[in-house]
């Protein structure tokens, strides 16, 4: 007859004893661990249900069968030693190999504790196992996830990095300490945004707090472009992915960056080989164009030519009446004089401008790409940008390429103009100006050099050791295309450059 441990609880004095008294309900709230009591022997004497699924055997089968049939053969023996009688300990955990009825084995803890009787002598053990199959299975898999994991975060081309909901860094991969130039341990537990350039740099704790209040995603799960801030004070632009993962009431997120130096550097190139090239097949055209405009101007300045030879002759004959005919004759050929400086014109716009492909703008979109390829491959230790673009100002009609590349150039200007070694800032704002944006591009550099504001907007003029003195007369003519003006100002500290272009649907007309 099974014996059932709420029957038969031995009674008795010192260690594992004492608890006895609660087993019952302690079998109860433990069903995934089989209890099995053994006597002195180190046979089966007691058999709970939770051992019938375990081991397969039923109580009947089991009872006064020698402890050796639960156990891979040859691995009941540390178990044994202390089952032995002076085996003299009261409790034994180990990681063992069990067997099922079927003959199957299963990784198992087990528990041994003494029964000992009220003279101290060992009556008995009781053996709790508890099969850990599973749970191994399980933590292997989250191991092997884990290895998994970083083996595709050493590989993946793009840096990730993890952060808590605080903005402190949790993971930096190994593509992210290439990126930045810090290792890992410079930045675990540091805040986020130390890799961050104004304004990021100040407001992403509100950010994150915001998003944490309100759960208004304004950046999870898009792709965005930012300026990144290395270990040495650089920056470079990088495309950011951000996701949320949340688990165990932990909430983390992580960025995915790609940098876009590069691609940036290389499309930074290609627009100036572009305009360089447009430019070149302008001047081209322009020979095929050359003995066109010798025939048209031929005309207008042949006329001029006989208009004012023929008024010359008549006020030489002094003959009655003629001055009304000279001055018919002279206004013509002002006309005619007129009409030849627009063919030089025309002439002068083709080889300088080309054609201009106007479109509606977001000025601010302009604004930031421009800032974004200006700083490019720039090395730029602390120079902050600072963007304010009045919102009253509304969309631009420009040539979009040709108002970046203006930007660009005077941003280029401003870097160079700041000393390397102190930092400084680069302010960037646009504002309604009737009819007109104007932007202003203010440096706290070095200045203009004595003598250089009057000639600085024509070709050639430079006062660097390698520069071309091109920059300033390509933006001129740029703007002037759009109808605008550029001019710069001293400030007490730097200069400031200003340009104005067209509002969309305010444009004023060319003649
Ligand atoms: P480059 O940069 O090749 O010299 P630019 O036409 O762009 O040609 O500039 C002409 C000159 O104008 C520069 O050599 C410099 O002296 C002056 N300049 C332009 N931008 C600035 C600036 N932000 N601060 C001081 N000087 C400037």
């Amino acid at each position: 007859m099974p014996i059932h441990y709420s029957l038969d609880v031995p009674r008795g004095g010192s260690g594992g004893v004492g608890d006895l008294g609660a087993l019952p309900s302690l079998i109860a709230a433990l069903p995934d661990h089989a209890i099995v009591r053994l006597d002195a022997q180190g046979r089966v004497n007691g058999w709970g249900t939770a051992a019938d699924t375990l081991f397969g055997w039923n109580a009947e089968e089991i009872l006064g069968h020698d402890v050796e049939r639960l156990f891979a053969p040859g691995t009941a023996g540390t178990l044994i030693a202390h089952i032995a009688p002076g085996g003299g300990r009261k409790r034994e955990t180990a990681d063992d190999q069990c067997r099922h009825k079927s003959g199957a084995s299963f990784r198992a803890i087990t528990s041994l504790t003494s029964i000992a009787s009220a003279g101290g002598a060992v009556e008995g053990f009781w053996l709790v196992v508890r099969d850990v199959t599973e749970e191994r299975a399980s933590a292997s898999s989250i191991e092997a996830s884990a290895i998994l994991l970083n083996s595709i975060l050493e590989t993946v081309p793009d840096a990730m990095i993890v952060i808590d909901d605080h903005g402190v860094i949790q993971s930096f991969s190994a593509t992210a300490e290439k990126l930045f130039g810090y290792d890992e341990a410079e930045v675990l537990g540091r805040n986020v945004s130390m890799l961050m350039t104004t304004p990021d740099r100040e407001a992403h704790d509100r950010y994150l707090s915001r998003y944490l209040d309100t759960g208004e995603r304004r950046i999870i799960g898009k792709a965005r472009r930012v300026i990144g801030l290395r270990k040495d004070g650089t920056t470079f632009a990088h495309e950011l992915a951000i996701g949320e993962a949340r688990g165990r009431g932990r909430r983390v997120f992580t960025g995915f960056i790609r940098d876009l130096t590069q691609r940036e550097t290389a499309a930074a190139q290609l627009a100036e080989l572009q305009s360089e090239l447009l430019h070149i097949s302008r001047v081209t055209a322009m020979g095929t164009m050359a003995s066109t405009l010798a025939h048209e101007l031929n005309q207008p300045v042949t006329a001029v030519a006989n208009y004012v030879e023929t008024s010359l002759a008549l006020l030489q004959a002094g003959a009655p009446g003629s001055d009304a005919i000279v001055q018919e004759a002279l206004a013509e050929a002002a006309a005619e004089a007129h009409r030849a400086g627009k063919i030089v014109r025309r002439l002068r716009d083709f080889v300088a401008r080309g054609e201009l492909d106007k479109t509606v703008e977001a000025l601010s979109d302009i604004v930031d790409d421009a800032c974004a390829l200006g700083m490019v491959g720039a090395a730029t230790p602390s120079i902050e940008i600072e963007r304010a673009i009045d919102p009253t100002t509304g969309p631009v009609l420009v040539d979009r390429v040709q108002i970046q590349q203006v930007l660009i150039n005077l941003m280029r200007n401003a870097v160079e103009a700041i000393p390397g070694e102190h930092g400084g800032i680069i302010r960037v704002t646009a504002r309604p100006q009737g009819d007109f944006a104007q932007v202003t591009v203010t440096d706290s550099g070095a200045g203009l050099a004595p003598g250089i504001l009057a000639t600085m907007f024509g070709a050639f003029a430079s006062t660097k050791r390698d520069g071309m003195g091109l920059g300033l007369s390509i933006c001129r003519t740029i703007i002037e295309a759009h109808g605008g003006r550029i001019w710069a100002e001293s400030r007490p500290v730097g200069t400031a450059f200003h340009f104005t272009v067209p509002r969309a649907g305010r444009e004023t007309r060319d003649d």
